[in-house]
């Protein structure tokens, strides 16, 4: 049976906008020790400003002048069926219109980025493990300018050649900090991020939220095996909720105890795998959801 004060936690978590899907989630939420956020998106608002664009010498010899415009317009061509914020930021900064007739063969590689063709042009436009990929490791070593500041690189490679690069830098949200602060007055013991980004970027990050523990450079796998390393160390007692907004996070949002999707735009695949849906992108809602499951066991209890 279901103490009657976990139906008044439930509908009073949604009228705040948070969807928990049992009264058995809401109870799960007190004991939560352990919060494994996902960063793009989750922790940072997921909207890249292009700050640079960097060309190689000979893609500036083949296209001349315009060679940084054409680098990024080939990106945003290859990037134009994605949906990951990346790409949409790559459009956002090209700015004109992008026929869909130009693009074909789009492959996209969760944690790498995407290879199309392009009039024609077999553009690929993704992280240094997508350039490993393609046989570039090399070329890029010698030629890609470090990213200072933690931003992110999208590097660009045409017809097999290594084109340049587009630096990139995401901003944490404003609520962040406070979320991560608050989640810790609740009584969580470990804050975590992992992160398919460089290390340069979620080393920013983390240090600026004083999160506990940052894992980088992960596939989309290696975040399930993340988890499941957390899993296996933990009490059995406590809680372990991961936090994420949905895109390639749909197997790590079921493998958590407590899977909690955020952002309503989320994909449908990470509401249907998530325990909880947070109906925005504000990450103090997850406080708030722990705040009133404590209140509710306190009740009930
Ligand atoms: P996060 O873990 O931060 O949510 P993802 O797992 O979605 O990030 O992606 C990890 C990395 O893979 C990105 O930082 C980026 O370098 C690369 N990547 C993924 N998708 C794309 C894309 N569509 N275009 C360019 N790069 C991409
Ligand atoms: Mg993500």
């Amino acid at each position: 049976s279901i103490p009657l004060s976990f139906f008044g936690g439930i509908g009073g978590a949604s009228s705040c906008g948070i969807l928990v899907k049992g009264s058995n989630y809401l109870e799960a939420l007190a004991r939560t020790k352990y919060v494994v956020f996902d960063k793009t998106g989750t922790l940072t608002k997921g909207v890249f400003q292009v700050t640079e664009v960097h060309v190689d010498e000979e893609f500036t010899a083949l296209e001349g002048e315009k060679a940084q415009e054409v680098l990024l317009e080939l990106a945003a061509c290859a990037e134009s069926y994605s949906v990951h914020p990346i790409s949409k930021s790559l459009r956002e900064a090209y700015g004109g219109e992008i026929k869909p007739s130009r693009t074909a063969e789009v492959e996209e590689i969760g944690g790498h980025g995407v290879i199309a063709a392009v009039d024609g042009k077999k553009v690929a436009a993704g992280n240094a493990r997508l350039m490993e990929k393609l046989g570039l490791g090399d070329v890029l070593r010698s030629n890609s300018p470090e990213q200072k500041n933690g931003g992110t690189v999208v590097h660009v490679a045409v017809d097999g050649k290594y084109a340049g690069c587009i630096l990139i830098s995401d901003v944490v949200k404003p609520q962040s900090a406070e979320a991560i602060a608050a989640l810790k007055a609740e009584g969580v013991k470990e804050t975590v991020m992992l992160t398919g980004d460089s290390n340069a970027a979620a080393q920013r990050v983390a240090k600026e939220l004083k999160l506990d523990q940052v894992k980088s450079e992960l596939l989309p796998g290696d975040k399930v095996n993340a988890v499941e390393e957390l899993l296996a160390a933990k009490a059995p007692k406590e809680v372990l909720a991961f936090v994420g907004d949905g895109i390639n996070d749909a197997p790590v949002l079921s493998r958590a105890d407590i899977g909690v999707a955020m952002g309503a735009l989320g994909s449908d695949a990470a509401i249907e795998a998530a325990d909880i849906v947070l109906m925005d992108d504000n990450p103090m809602k997850l406080a708030l959801a722990v705040k009133i499951s404590r209140k509710c066991l306190r009740i009930v209890y």
